[in-house]
């Protein structure tokens, strides 16, 4: 089908982009979201997120990743206001980069395609990144491609982007859901009653995708994880070229995080296995969380330990069994197709999404949805800046 009329069920980066591609290809777009856009509970609703084509020797992600960063660029020139930051990525390892090692792989890979990166050893950490405990970090590399977007006002401009082109946005609809029967997907109906059809619906709930859709809980579920905003003295200390985005470790530890923001505020966040919960469930900061984040920061960044807690906030992944995205025509109900699967790495490729969901929509060839496609349940991972316990 290569047009029709299309409901989208959520309007994080995966339905906006979405949205706005198959609209210029000519469907009629319909997008409905149980809340107000940017929703303050979605993934995609923050101050940043890291940009990175940084991904071990993963080909496509890091083929995704260098494409978007372009398209960041041109996306800051149309607004005429820079989201993205191109502050840079610097990569450290807690022992010698090694061959199977998060910084080791990409490093080298990296170069292999010509990338320009600056290996850093202790001594250089000291002298150019002096936040950092060098004594903890003897080897790693910065990336100057690549750094942060402020994501949550990129759901902003991608929603007044969608009215102005006449997606029919429909914001606040009491829990929307799919009509599921008889294997097929008959439209829309919300708790109130409301009834929306359509020739399509896409999926594209984030991590609400598994409660909506139960019958893909043994492929993908919903993960909690952390954020810290922290409100340091002297948040110039913490900004580029001497802070940029960072992992530390981040494959075995988890932790990354953010120069200081325009408000100050230095952000860091842990991309570790999370917690199982519902996304309906209360969010609450477990306790000895504050804890643990400034034990990390003692060790690492020891000037920012003692920083007052300015917000924080739990965010949830939609977590799949292998970390890459779920994107495909669901097997079990004809007319619903399954835009979800985040796995807490998605909103850098925002610029390129749309143009994968919608040839999926449409079932056109295009090299990177074969991973994304429907598969059986096997043990691997697509994300190898994951922690893994
Ligand atoms: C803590 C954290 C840190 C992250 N850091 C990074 C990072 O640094 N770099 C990076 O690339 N990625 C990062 N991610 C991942 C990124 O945020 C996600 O991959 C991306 O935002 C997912 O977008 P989405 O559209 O699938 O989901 P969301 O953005 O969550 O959007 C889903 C939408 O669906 C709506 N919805 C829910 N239920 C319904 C319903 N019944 N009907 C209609 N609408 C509904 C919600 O209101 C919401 O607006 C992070 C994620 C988290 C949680």
């Amino acid at each position: 089908m290569t047009s029709g009329s299309i409901l989208i069920l959520g309007g994080g980066c995966f339905g906006l982009t979405a949205a706005l591609e198959l609209r210029v290809r000519g469907w009629k777009v319909t997008l409905l979201d149980s809340g107000v856009l940017p929703h303050p509970d979605a993934a995609s609703t923050d101050i940043s997120k890291v940009v990175r084509m940084d991904y071990a020797a993963d080909a496509q992600h890091t083929a995704m990743g260098v494409l978007s960063i372009e398209r960041w660029k041109a996306w800051n020139r149309r607004w005429g206001v820079d989201l993205y930051h191109e502050d840079g990525f610097l990569v450290m390892s807690r022992d010698a980069m090694t061959p199977g090692g998060f910084e080791h792989d990409s490093f080298h890979y990296l170069r292999g395609l010509g990338h320009t990166l600056h290996h850093t050893d202790a001594a250089m950490l000291r002298d150019n990144h002096p936040v950092w405990n060098a004594d903890r970090y003897p080897e790693g590399y910065l990336n100057p491609v690549g750094g942060w977007v402020e994501s949550g006002r990129v759901i902003a401009m991608l929603a007044q982007e969608a009215r102005e082109v006449g997606i029919e946005l429909v914001e606040q609809i009491q829990a929307p859901w799919p009509v599921l029967t008889d294997g097929c997907c008959h439209g829309v109906k919300s708790a109130d009653g409301r009834v929306w059809n359509a020739d399509l619906v896409l999926v594209a709930a984030g991590a609400w995708t598994p409660e909506m859709l139960p019958h893909l809980q043994n492929v993908m579920w919903t993960t909690a994880q952390t954020v810290f905003h922290f409100q340091p003295s002297n948040p110039g200390r913490y900004r580029a070229p001497q802070f940029p985005v960072w992992g530390a470790d981040i494959a075995r530890t988890g932790w990354y995080g953010f120069p200081a923001n325009a408000d100050g505020l230095v952000k860091v966040a842990n991309h570790g296995v999370g917690r199982r919960v519902n996304a309906s469930d209360a969010r609450v900061i477990p306790a000895g969380e504050e804890e643990r984040y400034r034990a990390f920061l003692r060790d690492t960044f020891p000037s920012l330990a003692d920083a007052p807690v300015f917000s924080n906030r739990v965010c949830l992944y939609c977590d799949t069994f292998d970390g890459a995205f779920w994107i495909d025509h669901d097997r079990e109900y004809a007319g619903l197709i399954v835009a979800a699967g985040d796995s807490g790495h998605a909103f850098k490729f925002t610029p390129v999404m749309g143009g994968i969901i919608a040839d999926v929509v449409e079932q056109k060839p295009n090299a990177w949805t074969q991973r994304y496609r429907w598969r059986e349940p096997v043990a691997v991972s697509s994300d190898g800046a994951r922690a893994q316990r």
